[in-house]
């Protein structure tokens, strides 16, 4: 006579035999069952690693309510702390204001570098054209 489904399961971090069966989630990439016990200890750590998150700029390890969302034009991904938030801004916005190259105020007309030339910021008349002769 054969029993199926019969042989215990095992807990797959613990090894106890399991009387109350408790599937792991998909993102934890454990294979098996879990006991309660175990299967709360992760729950924990999963919440946990859900609340925080590195500050991608100092790798700061923060709860995601203290971090701040960069701005599009910064053109990054993740988050940022407080004061990274505030150190890109100031840096953001000196860019903004002044030549990259050569540090000429920028008034009213500012031109954007084309991507090819792996310059950030914004360029004066004069640099954007010497920048298109040499690089096009
Ligand atoms: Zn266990
Ligand atoms: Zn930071
Ligand atoms: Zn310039």
């Amino acid at each position: 006579m054969k029993f199926l489904n019969r042989s215990p399961k095992f807990c797959a971090i613990c090894q106890k035999e399991l009387k109350h069966k408790h599937k792991p989630k998909k993102e934890w990439n454990i294979e098996g069952l879990l006991c309660g016990d175990c299967h709360m200890d992760k729950m924990r750590q999963y919440f946990e690693g859900t609340m925080t998150q590195n500050c991608v700029e100092c790798k700061s390890k923060k709860k995601i309510t203290d971090l701040w969302e960069p701005r599009w034009q910064w053109e990054m991904e993740g988050l940022l702390c407080k004061s990274c938030f505030d150190k890109k801004e100031k840096i953001f916005a000196e860019e903004k204001e002044f030549c990259s190259i050569c540090g000429a105020k920028l008034s009213f007309f500012r031109y954007t570098p084309k991507s090819k030339w792996k310059v950030t910021g914004n360029l004066c008349r004069k640099c954007w054209d010497s920048n298109k002769a040499r690089n096009g």
